[in-house]
């Protein structure tokens, strides 16, 4: 019998697991999520780039686990705001903040700045860590913009807020694979989907 290899997800963010799980479901690997671990390891975030951040916890996983770990480390930079929130996406309104406390900042930063300069886009780093190390990077990025009130109830984090234009929508009112299809993280995870084969090949069992 073949046992499909494992893959951690390093990530404590259920939105994301839900996300990242849709998209590999047809993958020949077992996804585990940290938090169903017996001993999770601690995850930290301590670099200033997304792909720093990511590896950081991916590896910091694969050598608590001895698997394969995958992480993701996403945010949004929004121009007008010399690309706040960034890589404090998640801390932008202060520890323990819900997403109506980021929606309310970020809304409340932008309220002066006008319709044509409220440009946005979400950035996803991947990294795909062994207990030697990293063993791949990916980055997806969605270009937008910041609306002036949230529309919609789907997604999490500051999706109400990003309104898509090719959809004509925000982020929060389009379907979840809509959303998968073309956002920062589906993005990722198309090119991390094609390039695993050849990484599980030259990894070995
Ligand atoms: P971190 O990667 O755990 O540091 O958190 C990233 C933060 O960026 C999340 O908590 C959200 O606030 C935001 N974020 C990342 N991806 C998305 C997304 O797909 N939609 C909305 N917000 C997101």
């Amino acid at each position: 019998m073949v046992v499909a290899r494992r893959l951690i997800l390093a990530t404590e963010n259920p939105h994301k697991v839900r996300e990242i799980r849709e998209l590999l479901a047809d993958l020949d690997v077992e996804v585990v999520h940290v938090g169903e671990l017996d001993d999770p390891p601690t995850l930290v975030e301590t670099a200033r780039t997304f792909a720093e951040n990511a590896s950081q916890k991916a590896l910091a996983t694969a050598q608590a686990t001895g698997d394969l770990a995958l992480a993701d480390d996403s945010g949004l930079i929004v121009d007008a705001l010399g690309g706040e929130p960034g890589v404090r996406s998640a801390r932008y309104a202060g520890e323990g903040a819900t997403q109506q406390d980021l929606i309310d900042k970020l809304l409340g930063a932008m309220a002066c700045v006008p319709d044509d300069r409220r440009a946005a886009r979400f950035v996803c780093a991947l990294s795909l860590c062994g207990p030697e190390g990293e063993v791949g990077r990916w980055e997806g990025r969605v270009e937008g913009a910041i609306t002036r009130a949230p529309r919609g109830d789907g997604g999490f984090g500051y999706d109400p807020v990003f309104y898509y234009p090719p959809a004509g929508m925000t982020f929060a009112e389009m379907a979840p694979e809509a959303k998968n299809a073309v956002s920062h993280r589906g993005r990722a995870l198309q090119q991390f989907r094609r390039d695993l084969p050849d990484i599980l090949e030259r990894v070995g069992p």
